[in-house]
């Protein structure tokens, strides 16, 4: 017996003596489920699976696994797009699944507090149905959760009015990895007591600690949302109408994605039931979202500012939803991805974020050298670009040169000093790519943080960085 095999067995029976099979699953008996995420990282099955159901287990949990220098793959909705959740060889996996549910909601503050594995769309109901709204929000709503989405600093498609997840914690309650329950549950939106140590842990993808409770910052829900289908000519247009909606529509604009041809054919050539509202093809489409208190108002106002954009020929060509279904037909269009990624195979999928005004060029360049190297290849672009976030998914179909494209579109990253993740996080898949965004100081200080937080680097080892 190996000195890891024999701390493991003790420390099975620790955990066994103390926790239910309900709580502690052990080896064939661990679903395969849990033994990857979305990402396509190579899956691994973990030697145990703790489901632990509140904070207390879970802390008791860390208290022995650090006793232990036992290392620890946290788990969430397991919809990561970095490798993250995925378990590395020896590692056991803790999964916040059971941690579910919302504690409270303040109509009047506007805050829900809820549960790490509350699954993101249950707290959206729940705060619709108070009349208010969580602005957060993808395509993974359903599976993922509110905790991975903190730990991972998730972004969406409301962005550009409301900001990343950061922007709406106010509140966090996190287990260390000795163990120790450290509650910040702060509900006040000004608070400058001290180190406002949410900060840490949004965004560090469980490497410092794990999220168990959090409080948000909930908004008013919007009386009309306004969504628009719009056909653009070039990039340069694309930049001067996001300028133009910002200054007419103010802070009503939510949404501003954009899809360049290849992405928009594709999507509707493998998904059945959606077609394009368009006669004619055009080079960008640009999916618009506004909202307003005003249901009358409001329509005639987004109505006639893309009217305008029409006659000064930024926008070729506009499509008003004019119902629910218009509306959920035009975001099936542009969250296509989900479905495209499951029928592509291989396929290099990239989050990456540029200044606004270089992403266009950077665009022409990739696609440039991509095709130089890899002639075959099929480039699909779209992305979140009112927040500087383009999303690439690159492929040949052979899986040997999945590697090198992501390897070559990286590198390109570096070289437009951009970054290499924008809202999926750097997990075991970009690791190797941090100091491209990332100068050494950032990273030496980040190492620093690690070791006196987590000085045995047992919880999420390998994550973000070596
Ligand atoms: C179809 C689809 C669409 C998506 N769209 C978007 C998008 O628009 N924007 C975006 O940002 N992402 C998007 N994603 C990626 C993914 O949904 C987000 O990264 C999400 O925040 C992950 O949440 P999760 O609960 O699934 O976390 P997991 O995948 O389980 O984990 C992600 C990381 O967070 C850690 N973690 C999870 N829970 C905790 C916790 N409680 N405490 C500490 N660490 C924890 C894990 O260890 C891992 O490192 C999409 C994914 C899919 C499949």
């Amino acid at each position: 017996m190996t000195s890891n095999t024999s701390v493991l067995k003790k420390l099975i029976e620790q955990l066994s003596s103390r926790f239910d099979s309900s709580i502690i699953i052990l080896g064939e008996d661990v679903s395969s489920k849990y033994h990857a995420d979305w990402s396509g990282a190579t899956p691994c099955a973990p030697p145990v699976l703790l489901r632990p159901k509140t904070t207390a287990q879970l802390s008791q949990i860390m208290a022995l696994c650090f006793e232990q220098d036992q290392p620890v793959v946290i788990q969430g909705g397991l919809t990561g797009l970095a490798g993250g959740a995925t378990p590395l060889s020896g590692e056991i996996a803790i999964s916040l699944e059971r941690m579910q549910g919302i504690e409270s909601i303040d109509p009047l503050g506007m805050t829900v507090t809820a549960l790490a594995g509350t699954p993101l769309q249950v707290i959206q109901e729940a705060a619709d149905e108070h009349e208010l709204s969580l602005p957060l929000d993808l395509g993974a709503r359903g599976s993922c959760q509110i905790g991975g989405n903190v730990s991972t600093n998730a972004g969406g498609t409301e962005v550009i009015r409301y900001g990343m997840t950061r922007a709406l914690v106010l509140g966090l309650e996190v287990v260390l990895a000795d163990g120790t329950v450290v509650t910040a549950m702060n509900k006040l939106i000004k608070n400058n007591s001290g180190y406002d140590l949410k900060h840490l842990f949004i965004g560090s993808e469980g490497t410092l600690g794990i999220v168990t409770r959090v409080v948000l910052q909930l908004q008013p829900k919007a009386r009309t949302t306004h969504t628009a289908l719009c056909a653009v000519k070039d990039y340069d247009s694309v930049i001067k109408l996001l300028v133009a909606l910002k200054r007419s529509l103010g802070s009503g604009l939510t949404g501003f994605e954009l899809m360049w041809q290849s992405y928009y054919d594709k999507v509707l050539e493998v998904s059945s039931g959606l077609s394009s509202p368009f006669g004619h093809q055009f080079p960008f489409y640009l999916l618009l979202e506004y909202i307003d208190n005003d249901q009358e108002l409001g329509a005639d106002r987004f109505e006639s500012v893309l009217y305008r954009q029409l006659e000064s020929e930024l926008l070729e060509d506009a499509m008003i939803a004019k119902s629910l279904q218009d509306a959920e037909m035009f975001w099936q269009i542009r969250d296509g991805i989900g479905e495209l990624l499951q029928v592509l195979g291989p396929v290099s999928n990239q989050d990456v974020s540029l200044p606004i005004a270089e992403i266009g060029v950077f665009a022409t360049e990739l696609e440039q050298r991509l095709k130089a190297k890899y002639p075959d290849i099929a480039i699909l672009l779209f992305g979140h670009i009112g927040d500087n976030n383009m999303h690439v998914c690159a492929y040949t179909g052979r899986d040997e040169d999945k590697t090198r494209i992501s390897h070559d579109i990286m590198h390109l990253i570096g070289d437009y000093s951009g970054a290499i993740t924008a809202e999926h996080g750097v997990g075991v898949l970009k690791r190797d790519y941090l100091s491209l965004s990332k100068s050494p100081t950032e990273i030496a200080l980040m190492k620093t943080l690690k070791e006196a937080i987590d000085p045995k680097a047992i919880l999420n080892r390998g994550r973000v960085f070596k």
